[in-house]
């Protein structure tokens, strides 16, 4: 079987090679079949000379005139070529004796390069070439000439002659068809290996176009049968689920009473219904999967919070994560602010807590002492156990795996009790990416904002701008309203980000001397930065000069101006929670996004899309379109939803029928369904750690 293959059986490949090509994510010779070409190059064809436009990229023989080195501003070797159509002219930077010496009048050499329109005419620079006999012009390729992403040490020539040998192996034993021929028929799919033969060596005349935008038929069936594996891979996932056992939690229906009386407003309808179809799953004896959808400000962590009130009355354990220390933190801050009024001792876990106090958080939470615990991934390290962990709920969870989601999951397993889970994100997700994330969850969606917020009026300016900026806020406060200033992170480091926060702080505090300024960053104590942020609230400070930490948790109602400093630079999702800290009264509330020009067209797109819409699904959905779900859920860097074909943007078309073909399979062919998900996702695969 090909995945089972080492490329190092392949020619050409010794113990060095194989070794950068298992870097590069090529270990079989099955994962050769599946690095596909990013472009084609038409060498079947020889073109006249006579034909040819700048731009083309074009097989030519031609027979040299003449050949010279010209001492330019640059000393290059210049051949002119003909083929009684036209002439042409070849330039050489990097060149030796032996290759000039080549170029004797009369020799005659099949070509292949793209033309350019030279000084005084056509030219190919450093095109590849091949010295040819006077009557015996080899034959030309028979197919489109793939052209590979290549990586560090991996050259093109390695990788065409790996996959012509790679392809010369398909066979149905060592690539078996995996989907049968009626859903194949169904789908309008052809066979695996007449696609994988058509993707790296195209016939002449196949549609280019298509092939480079990777919407061939061809790779669309490749794409497909990617997309179904990670599909049925959480649809097994949610089948085991629902063979798993999991504490039904229905008691203490006071502790959730006094949580939700000792609330500071009432809940929106939306939470409430959402809270609601949690408790329910909670009542279940197997385990819940949910995604809690939610705008920023929509009042996430009171949803989490009661479903923490419920498992904690059960007599459970609740761990409460969250992808970034700062989030964690706000969670920390507000569900001590909760559960301590009600008794419950809340815990810390990030990846700063070390040595005695990460021991007695550790020691605690195995020992079941401590009931409620708040953290980062340093949840998942080894060394921390949980005494009947029942639930866990985990916080923007896009910018956690899968896998993390389970190592959690598996981390309070015990036997075939497993722990509820909650998932919240305020990042609505695209069709084909929840169909290949979120298959094995159910959903709910907090569709309403928590009333009195207003819509914020927002405003981009350049850096240049910058005085008509701080008389804004001069008015804003003058008038009796209370302002944020938000200096973004220009440096990588933390300290000089706050050096550069304490500069502008004291610019401010100069220029505006009637107002109250005050700052606060990450390297403040804590009580000092509480302190601040308190007496901003009290009303004491007008204008809050701060880094990204106000992005969560602030909630001042007087505060209705925004200021962003290098707006450019952040992201949309976190401007748009930035901007949430205004617009929360009744007062008209402005943002101004300040960037420095010039703007790339992008950041104008982005910029735009801010000053357009305040709905936070909106402005996700326009991220998405601009970047791209890679960037945007930042799954390229955590290496989750690895998808080495199909792309989530491009193929969202394909997502009801690869539902469809799931639903089929399961059903039909069920056993056709664990090889088609190794095929794709390996043998450690996710669903085998269920
Ligand atoms: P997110 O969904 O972005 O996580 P949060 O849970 O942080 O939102 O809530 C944002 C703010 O709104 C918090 O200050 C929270 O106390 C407040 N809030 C939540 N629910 C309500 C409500 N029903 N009425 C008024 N304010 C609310
Ligand atoms: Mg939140």
């Amino acid at each position: 079987m090909l995945d089972e293959t080492p490329v190092a059986a392949l020619r050409g490949v010794g113990p060095k090679s194989a070794e950068k090509l298992a870097a590069f994510g090529i270990e079989t010779v099955q994962d050769v079949l599946f690095h596909l070409p990013r472009r084609y190059e038409d060498r079947t064809r020889i073109v006249p000379l006579g034909s040819l436009r700048p731009g083309d990229q074009a097989a030519v023989e031609v027979s040299v005139d003449l050949a010279e080195v010209k001492f330019g501003r640059r000393r290059s070797l210049l051949v002119r070529v003909s083929d009684g159509t036209g002439s042409l002219v070849l330039r050489f930077f990097h060149f030796s004796k032996a290759q000039q010496a080549g170029f004797e009048r009369g020799a005659r050499l099949r070509l292949y390069g793209e033309v350019r329109r030279g000084p005084a005419s056509l030219e190919m620079v450093h095109p590849e070439y091949q010295r040819i006999g006077e009557a015996d012009s080899p034959p030309t390729e028979e197919r489109l000439t793939p052209v590979y992403p290549t990586g560090e040490g991996i050259h093109q020539l390695t990788l065409r002659k790996l996959s012509e040998q790679a392809l010369a192996m398909l066979g149905d034993e060592r690539l078996p068809e995996w989907l049968p021929r009626e859903l194949r028929e169904q789908m309008g799919l052809s066979d695996l290996q007449a696609a994988l033969r058509y993707v790296h060596r195209p016939p002449p005349g196949a549609d280019l176009d298509a092939l480079e935008a990777g919407t061939h038929p061809g790779q669309q069936r490749l794409a497909f049968e990617e997309m179904l594996a990670h599909h049925l891979s959480l649809r097994m996932l949610r089948q085991r689920a629902t063979h798993l056992h999991a504490p039904p939690m229905d008691g203490g229906a006071e502790l959730l009473e006094a949580f939700r009386a000792q609330l500071p407003f009432a809940l929106t309808g939306a939470q409430r219904r959402v809270i609601e179809e949690i408790l329910h799953d909670l009542a279940q004896p197997h385990p819940m999967m949910r995604l809690v959808q939610g705008d920023v400000g929509s009042g996430k962590t009171v949803v989490a919070a009661a479903a923490a009130a419920r498992a904690l009355a059960s007599g459970y354990q609740v761990a409460v994560m969250a992808p970034t220390e700062l989030l964690a933190e706000q969670h920390f801050a507000n569900f001590r602010h909760w559960f301590e009024a009600l008794g419950v001792e809340v815990g810390w876990l990030s990846g700063r807590v070390k040595g005695k106090a990460r021991r007695a958080a550790v020691e605690a939470m195995a020992s079941g002492e401590l009931k409620l615990l708040i953290g980062t991934h340093a949840l998942f390290q080894d060394d921390v156990a949980f005494h009947r962990l029942g639930l866990v709920i985990i916080d923007e969870q896009h910018r956690f795996g899968v896998h993390q989601r389970l190592a959690l999951r598996n981390k309070g397993r015990e036997g075939q009790l497993a722990p509820h889970q909650l998932i919240m994100t305020a990042t609505p997700i695209p069709r084909t990416l929840a169909m290949a994330m979120y298959a094995d969850l159910d959903s709910s969606v907090i569709d309403e904002l928590p009333p009195g917020r207003t819509p914020v009026r927002t405003v981009a300016l350049a850096e240049s701008r910058r005085a008509e900026v701080v008389q804004r806020v001069r008015e804003a406060c003058r008038a009796g309203r209370q302002a944020y200033w938000v200096c973004t992170l220009i440096e990588e480091s933390e300290s000089l980000q706050c050096q550069a926060a304490e500069d502008s702080a004291g610019q401010l505090a100069e220029a505006l001397p009637e107002l109250r300024v005050a700052l606060v960053h990450g390297r403040l104590k804590d009580v000092e930065k509480a302190r601040r942020m308190d007496a901003f609230k009290r009303g004491e400070i007008d204008l809050l000069v701060a880094t990204t930490v106000i992005e969560v948790g602030v909630d001042v109602p007087n505060a209705s101006l925004m200021i962003i400093e290098n707006a450019e630079r952040l992201g949309l999702a976190q401007l748009h929670q930035l901007r949430g800290r205004v617009g929360r009264g009744s007062a008209e509330s402005s943002c101004v996004l300040m960037y420095r020009a010039p703007l790339s067209q992008m950041a104008r797109e982005r910029l735009a899309v801010l000053r357009e819409t305040c709905d936070g699904f909106e402005i996700a959905r326009r991220d998405l379109e601009l970047r791209g779900p890679g960037e945007v859920l930042g799954t390229r860097q955590t290496g989750l939803m690895q998808f080495r074909i199909a792309d989530l943007m491009r193929d969202q078309a394909l997502v009801p029928k690869v539902e469809q073909a799931a639903d089929w399979l399961l059903r039909h062919a069920p056993q056709q369904v664990a090889p088609v998900i190794r095929r794709w996702l390996g043998r450690a695969t996710r669903y085998a750690q269920a």
